[in-house]
């Protein structure tokens, strides 16, 4: 069975960043490496997705949705959101994965509605930055 791909916006996606059933997907490539991020967001660059597709399983062990975005949510983020849908049905593995889900308008998006990011150079990150921010609210 096809899975299904939605959307959700920025405003959708911020009372769920913290929800540990939700893991967020960052697939931008080397701009992840100088950019911020969204704190605790996986990285797994779009240009070696699919092999690393069975890392990213293990990774998101216990999560029921996985939120995808790159720069802009244009290309990359929905492809590879696609990419995994169907790696899922394929192989029959991932049930426990209900949704698959990508970022409107993408990190860039993210940023410039003033939500949150995380600067910090911890692979994988592990939302030092969001803590803090929420500590001093
Ligand atoms: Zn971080």
């Amino acid at each position: 069975m096809a899975r299904v791909i939605s959307y959700i916006t920025a405003s959708q996606l911020l009372p769920l960043a913290r929800n540990p059933k939700v893991a967020i997907v960052d697939v931008r490539d080397e701009e992840r490496t100088y950019d911020p991020h969204i704190a605790g967001s996986l990285h797994y660059a779009s240009d070696s997705f699919y092999q690393n597709i069975p890392n990213l399983l293990r990774d998101v062990h216990g999560k029921d949705t996985l939120v995808f975005h790159c720069a802009l949510s244009k290309v990359r983020g929905p492809s590879c959101a696609r990419m995994l849908a169907d790696y899922l049905s394929e192989k029959k593995v991932g049930a426990e994965i209900k949704n698959v889900v990508v970022l409107e308008r993408g990190f860039n998006g993210w940023r410039t509605s003033g939500r949150p990011v995380c600067s910090c150079t911890n692979i994988p990150c592990n939302g030092g930055d969001a803590q803090k921010a929420s500590q001093s609210q």
